[in-house]
């Protein structure tokens, strides 16, 4: 029979590339993973190494198995559910998830990302990049809101009251025998961009409530985007009444139940009044909430509140959206370029035409750029001690110039790589998609349609993309005095050729000479048109310099090899 002519009996199976897909472990089998945790981790690498080898184990099977079914089309409307009342008239507000959810979430926080006696800051983040291969999965949005709680708490840790210090330890330290969950409400009805706005009211009440609580703070009104719903505490902004900064945002910590009470199920004085059905991210409660009164405890000077909100806890959170994104997007590029050398159409892989080579270069090349850059934006995390400055008049307390200056590009480039990399990512899933044709469509033929709306998430959490483009411009113009547009875009792009610097520092400095973005005149519509695209730019060649720095020699996992390696793998296992 001739290949062409027609054969009832139709062979064909992808039982390969599942092999390969399913085999591939996220950090064994990948060289370029591994040789960017040996140039960061330096003196750490064997121990995190190892580390991270034994994670891997776990991440890349059960892990990636308990996320894809948590989200499998049946699933997905009711992973989460709010329970109002039990059947005795009790308000409860139950949340309810899915086995495979709360096991993975159980799993992850048992790692003691945030403990300093489980984790050192390198360790930490390479494990989470690691963690995030598999996406959100319900799990990583509750990590990165508890990142920040206990970096808030911590920056405070000795004004914290018994308490509040308490609450550190819980989810810091695991005392008490478990990792607590965390979460942050900032966002409320009328805007989630504009802060300052939050109508929520702290009143500091001596008298005593039902509770049995008194002299204490208690928060009342709405908050309209509370992810991490279940979670045991959150980070609340809100403005507290008849204090001379009434006006001004102030940062709390409020238990989900008191102490003694989330057995018997009795919330701290709120009720969680609907949960929120999601494009993405569906296996996490994000829910409206109202607080009627729920005990709160003050975390540094109530002034302060909205600069410790923005400066630590949402810049956390937004390097978490850029190395979750990235991660992710490693994954995506991996899966779709292996798919690639599988597939043929015409007789010959479908890797092999021109248009696709293109399309798979393109693909490895940002994904593997969008990694080097969130492990160089963290290593100047880590440089300074994780530690975020919260505001630009407490950075300009900094004497030593040049310490000023770097601490300022990282608060830009934490900005910076947010929006670039979660406005990358959903265009890179998309293009992924497209290499397995029709199946890239399918919910159970592949991760990335679920990866894809996560990563459209990513784009509106902790700070849209006008917003934060709105807050680099501004930044700039408060600096120019002590750091002009020009030498901050030299400084960031460092080492990188000057035919890529000069025309980036000269449009970075034409734009930021515009003193304000909001004026509505054509100069300035032109100049939003063009910082936009030029944000882009500058923080592609960031990137691209973080590759070239790592000096690796970029080639894409072979399919038919990886193919021999995993079978001869499986048929030494089903020997043992
Ligand atoms: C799934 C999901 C979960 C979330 N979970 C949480 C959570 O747990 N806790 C929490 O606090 N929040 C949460 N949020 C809220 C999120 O942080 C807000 O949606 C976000 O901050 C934007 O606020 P908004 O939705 O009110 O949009 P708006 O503030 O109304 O913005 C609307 C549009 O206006 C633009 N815009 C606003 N200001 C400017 C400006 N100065 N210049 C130019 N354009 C501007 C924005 O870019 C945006 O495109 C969640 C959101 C989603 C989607």
């Amino acid at each position: 029979m001739s290949e062409s002519e027609g054969n009832r009996e139709n062979p064909y199976t992808f039982d390969d590339y599942l092999t390969v897909r399913d085999n591939f472990n996220y950090y064994r089998d990948d060289p370029f993973f591994q040789a960017l945790v040996k140039k960061y981790a330096r003196d750490e690498y064997e121990q995190i190494d190892r580390d991270m080898r034994a994670l891997s184990d776990y991440a890349s099977y059960r892990f990636r198995d308990l996320a894809n079914e948590a989200n499998d089309l049946e699933n997905r409307i009711k992973v989460t559910r709010v329970k109002h009342y039990d059947a005795h008239d009790h308000r409860i507000d139950r949340i309810e998830r899915c086995n495979e959810t709360e096991t993975l979430e159980r799993e992850i926080f048992s790692l003691g990302l945030f403990d300093p006696m489980r984790n050192t800051p390198w360790s930490r983040f390479v494990k989470l990049f690691l963690l995030y291969q598999n996406s959100e999965a319900g799990v990583m949005c509750p990590i990165a809101c508890t990142h920040g709680m206990v970096w808030l708490m911590q920056q405070f840790e000795d004004k914290l009251d018994p308490l509040s210090r308490t609450i550190l330890e819980e989810v810091r330290d695991g005392k008490g025998g478990t990792y607590k969950v965390g979460a942050q409400f900032v966002t409320e009805i009328q805007g989630g961009s504009d802060v300052p706005s939050n109508l929520v009211e702290a009143v500091f009440e001596e008298k005593e409530k039902e509770d049995g609580y008194s002299h204490c703070w208690r928060l009342y009104g709405q908050k309209f985007f509370c992810s991490a719903v279940h979670a045991d505490y959150a980070v609340v902004t809100a403005k507290p009444k008849g204090m001379p900064s009434s006006t001004k945002v102030a940062a709390f910590v409020v238990p989900s139940w008191l102490p003694g009470n989330k057995k018997k199920e009795i919330r701290n004085s709120y009720t969680i009044d609907r949960l929120k059905p999601k494009l993405g991210t569906s296996e996490l409660p994000t829910a409206e909430i109202t607080y009627n009164g729920a005990v709160a405890y003050p975390v540094g000077p109530l002034e302060k509140g909205l600069a410790n909100i923005v400066g630590i806890v949402l810049s956390i959170s937004r390097l978490h959206v850029a190395l979750g994104m990235a991660s992710a997007s490693l994954r995506v590029a991996r899966e779709a370029s292996l798919y690639a050398q599988f597939r043929t159409a015409f007789g010959v892989p479908v890797s092999s035409f021109p248009l696709m080579i293109n399309q798979i270069n393109d693909l490895n090349h940002h994904a593997m750029r969008a990694a080097a850059g969130a492990f160089k934006v963290y290593s100047e995390y880590i440089h300074f001690g994780e530690e975020l400055i919260a505001g630009i008049r407490d950075l300009q307390k900094i004497d030593d110039m040049e310490e000023r200056k770097r601490r300022f590009r990282l608060r830009e480039l934490v900005m910076l790589q947010k929006i670039v990399v979660a406005d990358d990512a959903p265009a890179l899933i998309r293009r992924a998609i497209s290499f397995f044709g029709g199946h890239g469509i399918m919910e159970d033929f592949l991760s990335f349609p679920r990866m894809q709306r996560d990563s459209m998430i990513m784009e509106l959490w902790e700070g849209p993309r006008n917003v934060l483009l709105t807050q680099i411009h501004r930044d700039m113009q408060r600096v120019k005095d002590w750091y002009p547009a020009e030498d901050f875009c030299s400084d960031l792009l460092q080492g990188a050729d000057t035919d890529t610097v000069e025309p980036l520092v000269a449009e970075f400095s034409r734009i930021m000479a515009l003193d304000s973005l909001l004026k509505n005149d054509e100069h300035t519509l032109e100049i939003c048109r063009s910082w936009e695209t030029l944000s882009g730019e500058l923080f592609h060649a960031y990137q691209d310099q973080a590759l070239a720095e790592l000096d690796f020699d970029i080639s894409l996992p072979k399919f038919s090899k990886l193919l021999r390696d995993f079978k001869k793998r499986e048929k030494e296992e089903g020997i043992q």
